[in-house]
């Protein structure tokens, strides 16, 4: 059953746009027993993009969002001091989807990126600048990996050793003996041992051992093409992929934003989905506030985490079950500041951002787009994020300010903290990102992607080719096509 979909009228976007900046709930329009063609859950990029694709070919759909808000993992914190962001940012050169919804939606965007302060290296509670990292005492790494820093000891030899060149090598089936831990693979290569304790202190996953290296070949191959991207020669990794993206202007929560008006009354906001029967006839699907919505098709937008919640009749099976039970998601805990006082930098001619082996993982000091440098954000992941996240959020802030305040003492009494994220606390998401351990990526990549009757697969756990929230994009384009193949 179509209906087409005619491009919605400015007074129905204005609609929209109050129901989200309100932040209230949108009205359920529809009743059960009234049905549209898709019904997609979760309203981040996958599940936004899977529905307006379905609607440009003229489906009727619904979007249920368990949160009060659109957007997911992209939350600009309007809340919080500095408005930071609490999840994505950084729009790559080559963030083909994601620019032309921005384009098309009218939503604008500048150029550069994720502006970070240089760091200085807290290595066994000793700050070091970086231009002292090659001879200093304290680098205890061996050969060519002492010209390597602490920062980029897994980025110096997955650059060097890379054996992938297209970015679907790593689904390929030759490519399954490189799904095996990060840590095999760096002793294999020759890492020594104290190399081996710097990559696992910046770890996103708890170590080493618990990655599969097939996921961080697929995201360096992705990211040389954008580090090459742009003129930033001479410059680090990090400085290049910053200065060859882009942001949005205002704030990345503005895209989705601007996506959910686009749909108009179809995305509706406060859905819990807690049920999905399928049958041959469709979907049948709850929430947790009891209304029920009907569809031929229904798209999972959501991370594994809050699918493990979600009761589903005929139950997965297999591999596919498997996965979702067990993908593991990557931890990051943030706590935001406000500095005050003289610049401690200056005062201690050092390097703001602060990269550490310690309790902390990075501070950072975001460069505001005007110059402006008087915000901190210490990010907590792996082991040491789980670990900021047993503290209370008012202990968490203050232990965080104590840590950084022993590591460097000019910054005593200049730091307020402003606000608290964590990403696995936060409700219906479960982490940062997903993280393949060994060996999951041969079991799960292609078996957990596959429809389970009239339910498909979306999100950027179930990413092919790109990363971030071009790869959210990426994968609702995917299921998208995969129901529009089985209706014509
Ligand atoms: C700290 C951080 C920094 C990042 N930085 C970048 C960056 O700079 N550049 C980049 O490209 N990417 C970045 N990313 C990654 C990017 O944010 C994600 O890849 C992308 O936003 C994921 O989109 P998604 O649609 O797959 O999932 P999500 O955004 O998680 O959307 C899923 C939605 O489903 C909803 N939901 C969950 N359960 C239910 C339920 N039961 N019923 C109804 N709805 C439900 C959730 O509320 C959520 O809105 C970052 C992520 C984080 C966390």
């Amino acid at each position: 059953m179509r209906r087409p979909l005619n491009k919605p009228s400015r007074r129905k976007i204005l609609q929209g746009a109050t129901i989200l900046a309100a932040g209230t709930l949108a009205s359920p329009r529809l009743r059960a027993a009234e049905r549209t063609d898709v019904t997609i859950i979760g309203a981040g990029f996958a599940g936004l993009n899977a529905a307006i694709l379905l609607a440009d070919e003229g489906m009727s759909v619904t979007v249920l969002e368990a949160n009060n808000r659109v957007g997911g993992r992209a939350f600009t914190a309007d809340h919080i001091y500095g408005r930071p962001e609490l999840g994505a940012h950084q729009i790559g050169p080559y963030y083909a989807r994601i620019r032309d919804m921005a384009q098309r939606l009218e939503v604008e965007l500048a150029a550069g990126s994720n502006f970070n302060a240089p760091y200085t290296f807290a290595i066994g509670d000793t700050l070091i600048r970086k231009e002292e990292w090659e001879n200093h005492e304290l680098n205890k790494t061996v050969g060519a990996e002492r010209t390597a820093l602490p920062s980029a000891m897994q980025g110096f030899y997955i650059g060097k050793h890379n054996p992938f060149e297209g970015f679907d090598d790593w689904l390929e089936p030759e490519a399954a003996r490189f799904d095996i831990s990060l840590a095999e693979w760096l002793i294999e290569k020759g890492i020594s041992k104290e190399a081996m304790r710097l990559v696992n202190a910046g770890l996103v996953a708890p170590d080493a051992s618990s990655v599969s290296l097939l996921t961080l070949l697929q995201e360096a191959t992705r990211g040389r093409l954008m580090s090459g991207a742009g003129d930033s020669k001479g410059k680090d990794r990090f400085e290049q992929y910053a200065l060859a993206s882009a942001h949005v202007v205002g704030g990345t929560s503005r895209l989705p934003e601007a996506m959910a008006r686009h749909l108009g009354d179809s995305v509706l906001l406060n859905k819990i989905v807690t049920n999905i029967d399928l049958s041959d006839g469709g979907a049948d699907i709850t929430c947790l506030d009891g209304t029920r919505y009907q569809s031929d098709f229904v798209i999972s937008a959501i991370p594994f985490g809050p699918l493990r919640r979600v009761s589903i009749t005929p139950a997965l099976g297999g591999e596919q079950a498997a996965a979702v039970r067990h993908m593991p998601y990557a931890t990051n805990s943030q706590v935001h500041m406000r500095l005050k006082g003289e610049p401690f930098w200056e005062q201690d001619g050092m390097d703001a951002s602060l990269w550490s082996d310690g309790a902390l993982n990075i501070v950072r000091q975001p460069l505001d787009y005007d110059g402006t440098r008087n915000r901190l954000v210490a990010i907590g992941s792996g082991k040491k994020g789980e670990r900021l996240d047993q503290l209370q959020p008012k202990e968490r802030g203050e232990f965080v300010v104590r840590e950084i305040e022993r590591l460097r003492p000019s910054t005593k009494g200049k730091i307020e903290v402003t606000g608290i994220h964590s990403w696995p606390q936060y409700d219906f998401v479960s982490g940062c990102r997903h993280s393949y351990g060994p060996g999951q990526v041969t079991r799960f990549a292609h078996e957990m992607i596959k429809p389970h009757h009239r339910m498909h697969f979306a999100g950027e756990h179930t990413r092919r080719l790109e990363i971030g929230m071009e790869s959210a994009m990426e994968s609702g384009e995917r299921a998208a096509y995969e129901i529009l193949e089985r209706t014509v």
